[in-house]
């Protein structure tokens, strides 16, 4: 039997309900559960994968190939939960599902409703996200409980709670307790409130979860506990973290989350293990043996979470190298009008993130040949790698006028083109080459040795890809293509061998980095920027065992 949390928020938006949905996945792992995650959003794109970074932040690309919600991104990184395609609905894409039944004739001449076809749309949705085997599903519930979008997502899961065991589901709800400065004082009403307009519905959280600056009081545990209807022990606090969002599992044991969620779900019988690994890796950020300054040169550095997963496996990577990554956010199109050496004086590694457009490529190209002539470690990601190999065509490889055609679709020399296949034209949802593939590394390479193995699967957002007619032009000129789509035929990596880190993959390897598992590349990037801020090589950083 798998049993249901449904996790809602309230009060206001931003309030970490993702992390917490995948801190709630880790402390029931540690009791030996099988866990799945799902996200239910309530906006209308069929996927996030055709929404701005600047709208929505980064699109979080899964192993089979789905553009989904950056939550999911927390949800790989914390948990084990199997995360793919059916782990993230939105209005848009079930609304998308009812109404191809209805000109299907599947209706059988009824008029079709919110109530019931949009919800059992819903609660079929959810039964997909648990994969035979799941001991607890957890499923977050986008946006905050009162806004008119969610409904229909409230009731279905009111609905599913109903049509089940009362211990299969359960109903956690986040909230904020605001601390008001002027009366020192932290207030509770906003919680009173929001619990209000979930009972309207129908929905009685049996947890609250109640983000807090300061710790919360027994008198004011008890008066939550009283007007909303939770008992005192539900009351959970969650405040906020000092150093680093991987204490939250910790906090929220150590408030006795996972007593309360196993109570209602009839699960006491599980043992918890102690989170020894999260409190060493919390103990490892604490506690660094120096700090780099890494400059990341993107389009989009004002949103932090547009390049979300980029920055926790930069963590990541200091984590395992035992340093603090401090990010200069370098912004590319002031790149190539500025004083690029101003720009990045004094760091000790350049990241150039993806992107799509011509916006800023130039001023990433410019950043990569002030690394490589300053011999700073680079690493190129997707737009970043295509960056990397125009500028080595056309500073190294006499190939002044080297482009990709998505920035000039007549250039002379196509160094990056379009697949066959590929079309600039036509939907953009869904369309470019995404999801895992496998990479043949070459032997002896730079980046072979950083993943000690020759075959990896690497996933991927892009539609252009390195044109193999100037394969033999760049090595001769020494730039080694080490990774090769061997079925396809397209070279995934370039790299500089003899640097310590002068690197560009076609794939997103920040998908794959976990802080318990750094992703390979991540640790040995940001060891390379260690060594090149004056401190010893973290020897022996270990390849990341989840590569198969
Ligand atoms: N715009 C480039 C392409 O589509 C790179 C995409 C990316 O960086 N994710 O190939």
């Amino acid at each position: 039997m798998t049993r249901f949390i449904f996790v809602t928020g309230g009060v206001v938006s931003s309030l970490g309900k993702g992390i917490t949905t995948a801190a709630i996945a880790v402390l029931l792992e540690k009791r030996g559960l099988k866990v799945s995650i799902q996200k239910l959003d309530p906006y209308i794109n069929v996927d996030p994968g055709t929404m701005s970074p600047f709208e929505h932040g980064e699109v979080y690309v899964t192993e089979d190939g789905a553009e989904t919600d950056l939550d999911l991104g927390h949800y790989e990184r914390f948990s084990q939960a199997p995360i793919g395609r059916h782990s993230n609905y939105t209005t848009g894409s079930i609304y998308s599902q009812v109404i191809r039944r209805e000109r299907r004739g599947d209706y059988l001449g009824k008029t079709v409703q919110v109530i019931p076809h949009i919800t059992d749309a819903i609660k079929d949705a959810i039964r997909s996200g648990a994969p035979a085997g799941t001991d607890v599903a957890v499923v977050e519930i986008g946006g905050t409980a009162g806004d008119i979008e969610s409904l229909p997502f409230l009731e279905a899961i009111r609905q599913f709670a109903l049509e089940v065991d009362p211990r299969e589901a359960m109903f956690v709800h986040l909230t904020l307790l605001p601390h008001l400065r002027a009366s020192g004082e932290m207030k509770t009403k906003p919680t009173q409130q929001s619990v209000g307009k979930l009972r309207e519905i129908g929905i009685q959280p049996h947890v609250l979860v109640c983000r807090c600056e300061h710790p919360m009081t027994d008198e004011m545990r008890r008066k939550i506990s009283l007007f909303c209807n939770v008992r005192v022990e539900d009351v959970i606090q969650e405040i906020d973290v000092e150093t680093t969002i991987y204490e939250v599992p910790i906090d929220l044991k150590a408030q006795g989350l996972d007593d309360a969620l196993v109570r209602h779900l009839g699960l006491e019988k599980t043992t918890a293990q102690d989170l020894s690994d999260w409190e060493a890796l919390c103990e490892r950020i604490r506690h660094p043996r120096g700090e780099v300054e890494i400059a990341v040169v993107g389009k989009y550095i004002e949103l932090h979470d547009a390049y979300k997963s980029i920055y926790e496996a930069l963590d990541h990577g200091g984590a395992a190298s035992g340093v603090a990554v401090r990010l200069r956010k370098v912004s590319a199109e002031e790149c190539a009008e500025g004083d690029v050496g101003r720009m990045l004086d004094g760091v000790h590694g350049i990241l150039v993130p993806g992107g799509f457009g011509e916006r800023g490529l130039e001023g990433k190209i410019r950043a990569l040949q002030w690394g490589r002539e300053n011999e700073v470690p680079c690493f190129g990601i997707c737009l970043g790698m295509q960056a990397m190999a125009i500028e080595y065509a056309r500073h190294a490889a006499g190939i002044p006028e080297a482009h990709t055609t998505e920035a000039r679709s007549d250039t002379p020399e196509p160094l990056i083109h379009l697949l066959e296949g590929q079309s600039e034209d036509g939907d953009k949802g869904g369309t470019m080459r995404l999801g895992a593939y496998p990479c043949r590394l070459l032997p002896g390479t730079r980046v072979a040795e950083i993943y000690g193995r020759d075959l990896v699967f690497e996933r991927h957002r892009h539609r252009w890809e390195f044109n193999d007619a100037y394969r033999e032009r760049l090595e001769a000129a020494g730039l080694t293509c080490s990774g090769l789509y061997e079925e396809g035929g397209l070279v995934e990596i370039v790299e500089l061998s003899d640097r310590p880190f002068h690197l560009g993959v076609q794939y997103h390897p920040e998908f794959k980095s976990k802080p318990l598992q750094p992703h390979p590349l991540f640790a040995a990037f940001v060891d390379a920027a260690a060594q090149r801020a004056g401190l010893a090589s973290a020897a022996g950083v270990s390849p990341q065992e989840t590569h198969s």
